[in-house]
């Protein structure tokens, strides 16, 4: 028996066989090609990129309405990256130089790419790496007429070293009964984390060798407790064990399902607004069946990063109407400024290098430095506003003079539009989110110029613990149930109740049940999370009485480790 432990990407317990992906599906032959025959090799290149375009048309068509818009634009950068010149030049200049077959090339082509990636200082480039993969072996797929490596999958867990975007989407659109997944970590930013949430795979992320280990007939997979782990070849004891678990998930999974129609309130009926975390823009289907009461959370920076250039004011505007007219007009959106620099960068424009970008200039710096960029979202923010339940939200924001110039910057902008006779909501609430240290200890001062808090438990972790939030090498003590991060919450949450500003939490605690209980223990009645958590928060919400829980508070308060915290909040839920 051989426990692994690492990351729960999607929760779940399962029992069953593992499918180990080997690491080269596709055997490469590399043989030299004559002169005369190099012309050849281009023609057949060209037919691979055609073949491969026409087979992902038809899965970004097969899944059209299945799975979510945003999940598919994956996909269409995909086909559109087929195309990169840069690419197929290289492609055709290595053919004629190394005289070698297709396959080879594009093999070695994509391995120095996707090397370059992985060096990446940006975690977000990095983890594109498997997207550069994912394009080779579609080629490489093409040019060997290759039908799904994934038949025998049925049933089964996929271990892999890494897992491409699009095989998932292959494997989903195939009908193809995956159990779960385990691979080495790639990050749960990266587009496979993504989308295995999204089509509700379980899916654990770590340890190394993956493939080289003796993984025994069947194994378990536990994204669900405390400690996300893999167990090979377990003992009967350990499957007993792990049997009752599994019944006991699957019990939860019913009660989800059952409180899915039902108002987000408390036992002692206080009512919790559970709210949605979204890209560009979110389907209509899925608000309906999660029934959120808002978007707590609108990252804009997508919109910003898709482009070639930075958006016009008009169409902003048409986003913003068009994501409030998905969730609901009266329902609250909240629209976050442009939250670039550290791991987040645009295509068209290159933040100045520094030696410690997190601490550098982003998010509001980064906006308050290029006002002309801010001015012109605010605009677009304030005319959306008109009729529509729409507030505006600064990132990183580290002091009181940042406040007061975005709100004489706000002032501005309205007088300009009253002035052009242009309407717009005049009484748009602004807000904050509480992500540095500064903006915690300062929050009961801030509090008396903004209309609210929401804190991003995600940065704020990363800044109060000094550790990268995407460190690969720290991802133990990057925590954010270390006590520490938990009192500076608590200060906030004191703040805001001084100050009658309302307050929220924005980061992905907000979406996980240790974190929910916290957070309610702590006085705070808004939560923004990932769609796929909001069904199983309310589940735990509609258990939970705040007038008893104050004595969770004093414990998690008192608690000199993160173990501690969340022992002591899992054996208070186990006996709800
Ligand atoms: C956060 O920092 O907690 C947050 C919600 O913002 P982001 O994850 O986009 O940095
Ligand atoms: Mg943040």
């Amino acid at each position: 028996m051989e426990k692994i432990y690492g990351k729960s990407i999607y929760e779940g317990i399962i029992i069953a066989e593992p499918y180990l992906k080997g690491q080269n599906n596709l055997e490469i032959e590399s043989f030299s090609v004559s002169e005369e025959d190099i012309d050849k090799e281009i023609e057949r290149y060209e037919h691979s990129i055609k073949r491969a375009k026409e087979k992902l048309s038809h899965l970004i068509h097969d899944l059209k309405g299945k799975v979510a818009e945003k999940d598919l634009q994956i996909l269409s950068v995909h086909f559109m990256m087929l195309d990169d010149p840069m690419f197929k030049d290289e492609i055709q200049i290595s053919l004629r130089k190394d005289r070698l077959n297709v396959e080879e090339i594009i093999k070695r082509t994509v391995n120095k790419y996707s090397e370059a990636f992985k060096k990446m200082k940006n975690p977000l480039y990095r983890q594109r790496a498997l997207d550069i993969q994912d394009i080779g072996e579609r080629l490489l797929e093409a040019l060997a007429d290759n039908e799904s490596i994934y038949d025998s999958l049925n049933g089964k867990i996929l271990i892999a070293h890494d897992i491409l975007p699009s095989e998932l989407l292959d494997i989903f659109n195939k009908k193809i009964d995956i159990k779960g997944i385990v691979m080495e970590y790639v990050g749960e930013t990266s587009h496979t984390a993504i989308l295995a949430k999204s089509l509700e795979i379980p899916t654990f992320m770590g340890g190394t060798d993956l493939l080289k280990k003796e993984w025994g007939e069947f194994i378990i997979l536990d994204t669900y407790s405390e400690k996300p782990v893999v167990i090979t070849r377990p003992s009967l004891e350990v499957l007993k064990n792990y049997k009752t678990l599994q019944l006991e998930f699957e019990k939860e999974k019913e009660e989800i399902k059952a409180t899915i129609n039902l108002p987000s309130v408390t036992l002692d009926n206080v009512k919790i607004n559970l709210e949605v975390n979204a890209g560009q823009k979110l389907d209509k289907t899925i608000l309906d069946n999660i029934n959120a009461d808002g978007i707590g959370l609108l990252r804009t920076e997508f919109i910003y990063m898709k482009g070639n250039k930075f958006p016009e004011e008009i169409e902003q505007i048409k986003i913003y109407e068009k994501v409030s007219d998905n969730l609901g007009k009266e329902k609250p959106l909240i629209i976050r400024t442009l939250d670039i620099g550290a791991d987040k960068s645009l295509p068209y424009y290159k933040i100045p290098s520094e030696q410690n970008p997190s601490l550098g200039e982003r998010g509001l710096r980064f906006t308050l430095h290029k006002k002309e960029i801010l001015k012109t979202q605010i605009r677009a923010i304030l005319r959306a506003s008109k009729d529509r339940n729409i507030k505006i939200m600064h990132p990183m924001v580290t002091n009181i003079s940042e406040i007061e110039s975005i709100l004489a910057l706000t002032e501005e902008i309205k007088k300009e539009l009253t002035e052009e006779g242009i309407s717009f909501n005049d009484n748009i609430k602004t807000g904050i989110m509480v992500e540095v240290p500064s903006a915690v200890l300062m929050a009961d001062k801030m509090g008396e110029y903004i209309d609210f808090f929401s804190i991003g438990s995600n940065d704020l972790a990363q800044y109060i613990l000094a550790t990268d939030r995407f460190s690969q090498k720290e991802n133990n003590l990057y925590d954010y149930y270390n006590p520490a991060v938990l009192k500076a919450i608590n200060l906030v949450a004191e703040a805001s109740v001084k100050n009658n500003t309302d307050v929220a939490v924005c980061g992905e605690m907000a979406g996980e049940v240790i974190g929910i209980v916290i957070l309610l223990s702590f006085g705070i009645k808004t939560l923004s999370m990932s769609t796929a958590f909001i069904p199983r928060a309310r589940n735990i919400v509609r258990k939970l009485n705040i007038s008893k829980l104050e004595k969770i508070k004093k414990s998690v308060l008192n608690s000199k480790n993160s173990e501690e915290v969340r022992h002591i909040v899992r054996e208070y839920i186990k006996n709800l």
